[in-house]
């Protein structure tokens, strides 16, 4: 047996095993299998061990081994309440986490604008607000006076690069105050040149961005359907991938895909890697979208989008891209940026909100004032549960939130097979590294 990735050191403290005879395999156990045996899971200590095909035959028969799952919980004592066990260690986790820690995440929408047209875009018809330099002025001085240590800040938008002059006046009074600061931003990346990304790199910390890259340059450019004229954006938005790379900015290329360019995101992926084969800081990784009320060409059905998604993220695997997440070390006790109380999103104006894909809505607050919406704040940390919870693998790590665009149809079966495929890559991810180690 081998232990790729340990348990958590927390819930150890928690475990304590009465040794049986009456045993039966952690309903929270998520095998994979790989050659010559399996990868066992347990989704609530997070630990992965590697069992050989005759260490399996043996589970029961070989001592040394029983006690071992046993103790690690990966058998269990067929009495033995494992949902009860969980949620004693999640109220405890919650009320832990309920001690004021200040904010470290801010995300900031420097304009809900855009300089392209993306058929799928969420944001379409919604307000096109820009941030004035005096209001980036006073959220420089709100991140100065309520960051507490290291922050980070994300750039989001609209397209944040469509007002880089807010961007400047902030990241420059950060600079000027000495605030420890590292910033990431999501963008479409066509308005980067040379100089720019100079800028980014030095002045507004920028360490990673996220770029969409729709498909081949055919479909990229019209499904873009950027604002500017006569310009090949797919080449131009390349070129300006290889200068973040080059300035040692990560690049995290998303691959939205629907039911329109399934094909030619395969293609897609071999023309990436053969352009960025030497630049180790840029990851491939695909996303499905979904019908959020906007236009997004769906598949017949969510089988074939789902089998779409899983061979597009093989091949990526395969490559070496793919998801890059491994298992966190520590258990979740957010879903994202909206339940978090270290997080919070400022738009153009002023106000502030929970969710960055929230620019008008379920808002919270404005920098120019200490009130809250307390009653909108714990709206934003309920959270989805459904009979099936009961006895499902992801249970101990699962928080899905009520008002979150992407749980409106609830959980379902096929929003649980998304997360098993994105499981079952994490946990390749780390047996692939661990393989790399150990030769
Ligand atoms: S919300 Fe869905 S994924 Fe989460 S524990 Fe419940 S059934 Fe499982
Ligand atoms: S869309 Fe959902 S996951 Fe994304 S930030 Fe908003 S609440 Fe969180």
């Amino acid at each position: 047996m081998d232990i790729i990735h340990s348990q958590d050191s927390l819930i150890i403290r928690f475990i304590n095993v009465k040794y049986s005879d009456l045993l039966i395999i952690s309903k929270y156990c998520f095998k994979v299998s790989v050659d010559d045996g399996e990868l066992w899971y347990h989704t609530l200590t997070r630990e992965l061990i590697y069992l050989s095909n005759k260490e399996l035959n043996s589970i029961y028969s070989d001592k040394e081994l029983n006690n071992y799952l046993q103790d690690h919980l990966f058998l269990i004592d067929n009495s033995f309440n494992e949902k009860k066990f969980v949620d004693e260690i999640k109220s405890f986790l919650n009320l832990v986490n309920k001690t004021n820690k200040g904010i470290k995440q801010f995300i900031i929408l420097p304009t809900t604008a855009c300089n392209a047209r993306c058929y799928y875009c969420y944001e379409l018809g919604r307000k096109k607000v820009s941030m004035d330099l005096k209001t980036a002025l006073d959220v420089a001085k709100y991140i100065i006076d309520n960051a507490q240590g290291k922050i980070e800040i994300e750039w989001f938008g609209g397209e944040p690069l469509c007002n880089t002059e807010a961007i400047d006046v902030i990241c420059k009074e950060l600079n000027k105050n000495n605030i420890n600061y590292s910033s990431i931003m999501v963008s479409n990346a066509y308005l980067f040149d040379e100089i720019l990304v100079k800028k980014a790199k030095t002045d507004w910390n920028l360490k990673l961005i996220q770029i969409t890259i729709d498909g081949s340059e055919k479909i990229y450019n019209k499904t873009k359907s950027f604002i500017y004229k006569d310009i090949n954006a797919y080449q131009r938005v390349l070129d300006n991938i290889e200068l973040l790379s080059k300035e040692d900015i990560r690049v995290e290329i998303r691959l939205n895909m629907d039911n329109s360019n399934v094909d030619d995101l395969n293609e897609l992926v071999d023309l990436l890697r053969d352009r960025f084969v030497e630049y180790k800081n840029i990851n491939i990784y695909t996303v499905l979208l979904r019908d959020f009320g906007f236009n997004i060409n769906e598949f017949e059905n969510k089988d074939l989008a789902l089998d779409a998604y899983e061979n597009l993220q093989n091949k990526l695997f395969k490559m070496g891209y793919g998801t890059k997440k491994y298992i966190n070390n520590k258990i979740q006790v957010n879903q994202c940026m909206a339940d978090c109380d270290e997080s919070i999103v400022i738009l153009p104006d002023g106000r502030l909100g929970k969710c960055e894909h929230e620019s008008e809505d379920n808002l919270i607050g404005s920098i120019y004032s200490d009130k809250k919406d307390l009653n909108m704040l714990n709206a934003w940390k309920e959270t989805i549960e459904i009979d099936y919870c009961k006895e499902c693998l992801f249970y101990p790590d699962c928080i899905k939130l009520k008002k979150c665009a992407w749980n409106k149809d609830g959980c379902d079966e096929y929003s649980r097979k998304e997360m098993t495929i994105n499981l079952k890559l994490k946990l390749l991810n780390e047996f692939h590294n661990f393989m790399e180690k150990e030769n």
